[in-house]
């Protein structure tokens, strides 16, 4: 099997060629960066995904925060990592790398802001 991945852990977004069988990888391209290859090859084993989202922001009803896990997250995780994502809202201003909720739902993986919000 052959899967393209878009990285989207930056703003470059490498697409990620990875080849590979029953969740292991036999060959992966197109990274621009270790942290890339790992996207790639943890979307493709598919046990654990990157997940990105948006948070409320305090007194501005018309704007989100974009957020992202800082690793990927167990695919069995996710549901119950929105839920808790859901009820945050952050107040501005926030720097892009903001920890917003430490180690989610005890997995040791904190959520993240991807975007600087004066
Ligand atoms: S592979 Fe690296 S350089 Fe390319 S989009 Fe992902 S993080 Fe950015």
């Amino acid at each position: 099997m052959k899967k393209d991945i878009i990285c989207t852990i930056c703003p470059k977004g490498c697409t990620v060629t990875v080849e590979g069988e029953a969740g292991a990888v036999t060959s992966i391209t197109g990274f621009g960066c270790k942290r890339g290859q790992e996207y790639a090859t943890a979307e493709f084993t598919s046990h654990v995904r990157i997940l990105t989202t948006t948070v409320k922001i305090e007194g501005r009803d018309s704007d989100l925060l974009p957020v992202r896990s800082s690793r990927p997250l167990p695919k069995e995780k996710i549901l119950d990592c929105m839920a808790v994502i859901k009820e945050v809202s952050v107040k501005a201003p926030v720097s892009q790398y903001d920890v917003i909720v430490e180690n989610i739902c005890g997995t040791g993986i904190d959520i993240v802001a991807t975007k600087t919000m004066q």
